[in-house]
């Protein structure tokens, strides 16, 4: 079944909406059957992930990781990072790059969470819904939606829908979402699209494959997911000739 028109926006009709929910179901379930279902173990508590958060921006998980880890030896807890010398933080978060704008943010991240008790906590969250939760994490410096949402999912369980790079472009190309779709418009669409129970493998899977299969330069020939891909129809097969067609071929970053 390969449907081709898809929004930009999260509203849509109910017959396209269903047409899309099959379909994206479809994905996930050929996904699940290549890369299993993703187990959620591993991942930092709220706070750890916030800080792991920040440091991740515009840089690889590796130097992300190297940070963390160096952030951590040095200062070990939390209350500790946030009442350093700022200097000694970005000194320990240097592998990460950008210290010099990290190394505050950090802080006056962990200033802002920082409980009656003394302690940074996000426990706080639990009591909102996922909007407000997600709307009040974005009010801190260096969080957006991408962010907001990984803290929700991954640390609490709270069922929010991170578009990275490689969702955005896989969504993409396969047309669940539109091809001009900016991420947070793709974030609104996938978060109605997906059901909510399915955020967590959907997100993973939809990554891995991003990673090893649908790349900027797409390994289609090992793909199975190319009778539902409207990127394979149009751009390997086809020749893009309509504007929507040349949209959906550009999408490749
Ligand atoms: S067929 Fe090609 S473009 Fe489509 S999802 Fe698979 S790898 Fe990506």
């Amino acid at each position: 079944m390969k449907v081709c028109r898809a929004p930009e926006r999260p509203e849509m009709e109910q017959a396209q909406f269903d047409t899309l929910r099959t379909k994206t179901l479809e994905v996930h379930d050929r996904l699940v059957r290549v890369f299993g279902t993703p187990s959620r173990t591993g991942h930092l508590d709220p706070v750890s992930e916030l800080v792991s958060a920040i440091l991740s921006q515009n840089t690889s998980d590796v130097n992300r990781d190297r940070a963390y880890r160096r952030l951590r030896t040095r200062l070990p807890t939390w209350e500790a990072v946030r009442d350093a010398d700022v200097r000694e933080v970005r000194e320990a978060i240097h592998p990460a790059g950008l210290s010099e704008i990290k190394a505050p943010r950090i802080q006056e991240a962990l200033r802002r969470i920082t409980q009656p008790d003394g302690h940074p906590s996000l426990d706080f969250l639990r009591h909102m819904n996922v909007e407000e939760a997600r709307n009040w994490l974005m009010g801190i410096k260096g969080v957006g939606p991408k962010t907001a949402s990984i803290i929700l999912l991954f640390s609490m369980g709270r069922p929010a829908f991170p578009v990275d790079t490689h969702i955005h472009r896989v969504t993409r190309r396969l047309a669940l979402i539109g091809p001009r779709a900016s991420r947070e418009q793709a974030h609104d669409i996938l978060e109605r699209l997906v059901p909510p129970e399915l955020y967590y493998p959907f997100h993973i899977n939809v990554i891995r494959h991003g990673r090893e299969v649908c790349r900027p330069q797409p390994r289609c020939e090992v793909c199975v997911l190319r009778d539902l891909c409207c990127y394979y129809a149009a751009c390997v097969q086809g020749t893009p000739t309509g504007e929507e067609k040349s949209a959906v071929c550009e999408t490749g970053s």
